[in-house]
Formats: structure tokens, sequence, C-alpha cells
């Protein structure tokens, strides 16, 4: 593969080597390091963020940045694409046999661009679609209204029980019912549980819709069989490559072979131009990364993760919504606290704890969102989720102060530097 050997990183805290953009434009390189430093100590709890790998990073700063490759290998628009054709097939070999798909679609820019191809192959303006809403988790492009889905799709949300937080089924059988969608989409922003897939297929079918999965969240843990995977229930699977899955910035489609020609034109020419060669190169390289037993282990350590941070902030007094996880992410209320979302978040942050706030399945009161792929990747283990939790509570409860909870914070995050020497 096409790919330039990275220098020995002069720093331990870089994961590449700085020195031409430093001498190139000391202005950005300041900026760059500084937020090199940021990550490095402070916690990254943001639930869609991971620390990518060294052999990720140096496929991102390679030759085929330059490259223009519109179509797909072997039908290009340019010359000269024999590598970007070459890579390009090692990622779709990768991805449809990582995820046992018939086929793969490498190119979209991101998780919002795989879905919007979807729709685009899929469906006409004007379409009922049934997604989850925005109040209970649904994401942008599941018919938010500034979104072009909003504008151009007509969504009908379903939700979640307020009182356990799953998935409402009845509901959704019965919104399926009434509004006939021609497309039904399961998956969230912040759903800490598996969607049934099987069920949303069974009412799909009940009601003649396409069911796509967005497995943005989840992908990670499908490719490392720790979370079921939508692929034998949904006609198409949209996800990113860039959270739990520890890829490039970046989306993906997975469908049936029936639909391949069409998802394939809807993401060039239909929605996108030239694919960025680095980002499809850096996909196959995570790809490969994701295949491998220690990528297995990570994924089933995320969760375990994810369950010890849940327990133990349930412990500190928090409202863990459907009382804990089965994936990387929890979502906690901190009210009994006496505390709102905002307001707990930016404490947290004062103390080094970088996180998202999030809709609650009940009420208007947003609660916080957090993940544990990033600090998974850099190596920490279930006492340190114990120790994030009692930082939590600290934090939130203002009882101490910001200064000693940044000093142990940086204490965890020195242990268990995101890019070692
Ligand atoms: C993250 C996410 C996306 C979009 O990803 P971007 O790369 O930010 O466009 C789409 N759907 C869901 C459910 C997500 O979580």
């Amino acid at each position: 593969m096409p790919v330039t050997t990275p220098a020995a990183p002069a720093d331990a805290a870089l994961p590449q080597d700085f020195g031409a953009l430093l001498h190139e434009d000391p202005e950005v390189a300041g900026i760059l390091l500084a937020e090199s430093g940021r990550r490095s100590s402070t916690l990254q709890l943001v639930a869609a963020e991971n620390f990518t790998s060294p052999a990720v990073l140096a496929a991102l700063g390679s030759p085929l940045a330059d490259k223009y490759a519109e179509g797909y290998p072997g039908a290009r628009h340019h010359g000269g694409c024999e590598q970007a054709d070459a890579v390009e097939r090692v990622a779709v070999r990768r991805a449809t046999t990582l995820f046992g798909a018939d086929h793969a679609n490498v190119q979209p820019h991101s998780g919002s661009s795989a879905v919007l191809a979807a729709y685009a192959a899929l469906l006409r303006p004007g379409d009922t679609v049934l997604a989850m809403g925005l109040a209970h988790g649904g994401h942008l492009t599941h018919g938010a209204p500034g979104n072009f889905s909003g504008r151009w799709f007509e969504f009908a949300g379903y939700g979640v029980d307020p009182d356990s937080g799953l998935i409402d089924h009845t509901q959704v059988r019965a919104l399926a019912r009434a509004r006939r969608p021609k497309a039904i989409v399961c998956g969230s922003i912040s759903y800490p549980r598996h969607p049934d897939y099987e069920t949303f297929r069974e009412i799909a079918d009940e009601v003649g819709a396409y069911l796509i999965a967005d497995a943005a969240h989840p992908m990670g843990l499908i490719a490392g069989g720790a979370a079921p995977s939508p692929v034998p229930y949904a006609d198409v699977v949209c996800a990113t490559t860039h959270k739990v899955l520890r890829g490039p910035r970046g989306g993906m489609i997975l469908c049936g072979a029936e639909l391949a020609e069409r998802i394939d034109r809807a993401v060039f020419p239909f929605t996108q131009g030239g694919a960025q060669m680095h980002t499809v190169a850096a996909k196959a390289v995570a790809f490969g990364e994701a295949a491998t037993p220690a990528y297995a282990v990570y994924a089933h350590r995320v969760v375990a993760h994810a369950r010890a941070l849940a327990a133990g902030l349930e412990a500190e007094g928090f409202d863990v919504t459907t009382g804990g996880t089965d994936t990387h992410l929890v979502v906690v209320d901190p009210a009994p606290l006496g505390v709102d979302g905002r307001t707990a978040r930016d404490r947290l942050m004062a103390a080094g704890m970088v996180l998202d706030t999030c809709a609650l399945p009940h009420g208007d009161a947003r609660g916080l969102r957090l993940g544990t792929a990033a600090v998974t990747t850099q190596g920490m283990d279930e006492a340190d989720m114990a120790r994030i939790a009692a930082l939590f509570g600290a934090a939130v409860r203002e009882g101490d102060d910001a200064g000693r909870l940044r000093a142990e914070v940086g204490e965890l995050t020195g242990r268990n530097p995101p890019y070692p020497g």
C-alpha cells in the first residue's frame, strides 16, 4: 500500500512528526501542539471520539491526499488511479469481510453523507420516514428541521419509554401501521442499549418499508463482536469510521448485492464528487486493525468499562438512563445531585473531564452523555473507571476544588498517554 513511513515522534505525546509544520507554519503548528496537550492532559469522554492509531494517521498524511479519483475502481474519471483503485479495493474487501456484507461503499465523507446517500438511493422527496425522535436520541439526519432530512422528507418520530428509557416497540409498530413509511431508521446518538434489529425488520416487513440501520456509534463494537450486527436484518447499514471503530473521520455504507448499484450511484455522482482517497486508505488500515484479536479484546473492554463507569456513577448518586449500558455509551441525569446537565458539564470541564450534554428520555432537562472508547484506547482499566466516577461526583457536587481534581485527572492521563513514546 502506498503509505509513507512515519518518522519517529519527536515528543512522546505526539502521534506524528510535527517538525516540518513547525518550521513552515509555527502559528498553526502551535495550535495543533496545544490540541495535543489538551488531549493528553484531560479525559476525553466525548462518546463519539477516539484516538486513531499512528498507522491510520500515516495513511491520512500519505501521497493519496493529493489524488483525484472520481468514480469507482476500474471506472474513474481521472488518470493515474492505479494505486487509488488498489487501496479502495482493499478497503471494500476488508469491510465486507469484517462485517459479513455483500457490498460496501467506503467513499462517504462522513456519517451524515452516508445517511444522505442511503435516503437518496431508496426514497423520493416527500416520502415518509420513521426514525427515533430527536428529543429521544435521534441524529440530525433523522428529521431535524434544520437538516436536509427534515426539509425533504416527512419524518415521524418514535421514542423511548419514559420510565425504562428503552425503545417502545409497541409505539414503533403502531406508528408504522398508521404512517406507512417508505423507510424505518434504527440508530441513535445516545441510546446505550442494542436496538432489537429483528423486531425492527419484522415491523418494516409488515408495512413494506426499507430498514436502514444507522450504526454510526456501535459499528466498532460490531466489528469486535461486542454488539449484535444489523447486517443480517437491515437493507442498508450506515456508519461512521471514526467513533468506536477508531478509523479516520468518515462514513461507510453496507448493503446486499441487489442494492449495491443504487447505493454506489447515490454516493457518486448523486451526493458526492471525488472521494478522499487518503481517507479511504486510512479506512482500509482501520478495517485491518479492527479485524485483529487485539481489537476484539479492545471492543469488549470498552463495554466492560462503560458498565463499570455506569455502576460507579450510579453509586455517586447520578440517575443512569436504562439502569446501565450494553455499549460504550453512558447517559446520566445529574438532577439527584441538585445540578442541571449544562452546569454539570461546565464543572466537569473545569476539572478536566470533557464530555457532552444530551436529551433525556423524560422531561426537557439535559443529561450527560459519555463514552469509554478513547479512555480504553489509551489503556485505562476498570479501577480507573471507578476513579473517574468518583472524580465525576466530586466535580459535579463542587465540594472539591477544581485544581485538586485536575491534578488527579492529570495523574490518570499521565499514566495512560494517548500516544506513548
Ligand atoms: C455520529 C452520527 C452520525 C453522523 O456522523 P458525522 O460523521 O458527524 O456526519 C449519524 N448518525 C448517528 C446515529 C450518529 O451517531
